[in-house]
């Protein structure tokens, strides 16, 4: 998730999300401090490898920045803990769930790696979120090494019995979401093992994704959408969505030049959402997603927040 800065050290954005909508994030964690490492990381290397809980900041100070920017904000999906590290490092996290939830009735997400869920503590701290969205790119200890590179005291058996016992636990919505590496955890042992451990954890849904900007390591590549179109065939019995952003048109099956540029003309005249674009091409979500991702990573579009809804408008030209 994209942070938009502004004079807040806690809360950025709202932000436009792929997975939560209009999102406010809730950053409650020192850059880059992480129970991980993973080779993908959008944020960068983690400095502060631990499995710790602290306390870093006073939550009130979370709280009143959250209380400044609530009033002038038209419209949320979601109030989400995310950011540049791990948040149920935070030990403040229960508090300031609680708090926000006095505050507030947006729906409230937890973005995590999930490691520390074999911790009761950390598994009650998320009992009064409304969706959880954790990762777990490998069901193998070597995998688990490759992609994640952990603190050494964590145990996958543990992190797996940890996602299983909240499941059993948490009456919200779990989405969990697997990054897929080429060449890294894309084997079919790892697939078949990721598999093993899924039918188990049973997620709501399950979000298969790769990179889509920079990662941390440079010379790690995304899976193209076969791959995942592959594993999603091969979990079919699974609640599997894939939310990779399509980068090339040769990402899109049957690809129409005719309809892209139709796009771009209507969103060039004015303005327009997603549903608006599907009503007037008669075009599925999916599809049409891929065509906005590519003009979207050209800079020919962008999506803009507007009252209560995501609109794509033309990309505005310098100096304008
Ligand atoms: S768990 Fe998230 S924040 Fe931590 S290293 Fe992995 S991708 Fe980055």
């Amino acid at each position: 998730m994209q942070a938009e800065k502004n004079k807040n050290r806690h809360i950025f954005g709202p932000v436009p999300s792929r997975r939560l909508g209009i999102s406010l994030g809730v950053d409650v964690i020192p850059y880059k401090t992480c129970s991980l490492d993973c080779l993908y990381c959008e944020c960068g290397r983690t400095t502060r490898l631990t499995c710790e809980r602290q306390s870093f900041f006073p939550p009130r100070r979370v709280l009143e920045e959250l209380q400044a920017v609530l009033p002038g904000i038209p419209h949320l999906d979601f109030i989400t803990f995310s950011g540049s590290g791990e948040p149920t490092l935070n030990s403040d996290l229960g508090r300031l769930i609680a708090e926000i939830k006095k505050i507030s009735s947006v729906p409230l997400a937890v973005l995590t790696n999930g490691t520390l869920l074999f911790r009761e503590d950390v598994r009650r701290d998320l009992h009064q979120a409304d969706v959880v969205l954790p990762s777990l790119d490998a069901a193998t200890a070597a995998g688990f090494a490759r992609i994640n590179q952990p603190h050494p005291d964590l145990d996958l058996d543990r992190v797996i019995e940890g996602l299983v016992a909240f499941r059993k636990e948490f009456t919200g919505k779990i989405w969990l979401e697997i990054f897929i590496v080429k060449g890294i955890n894309d084997s079919r042992e790892e697939i078949r093992a990721l598999q093993r451990a899924l039918r188990r954890i049973q997620a709501d849904k399950i979000q298969l994704n790769t990179l889509d900007r920079p990662p941390a390591c440079p010379g790690i590549e995304s899976a193209d959408f076969a791959t995942l179109e592959k594993i999603r065939d091969l979990w079919r019995e699974l609640p599997v969505e894939i939310i990779k952003r399509a980068s090339r048109r040769e990402e899109i099956s049957a690809f129409s030049s005719n309809l892209e540029n139709s796009l771009l003309n209507t969103i060039r005249r004015r303005p327009l959402t997603l549903e608006d674009l599907m009503t007037l091409t008669a075009k599925g979500e999916n599809e049409l997603r891929r065509y906005l991702d590519v003009l979207e990573k050209e800079k020919k579009i962008q999506p803009v927040i507007t009252g209560k809804r995501i609109f794509y408008r033309e990309w505005p030209e310098k100096g304008r």
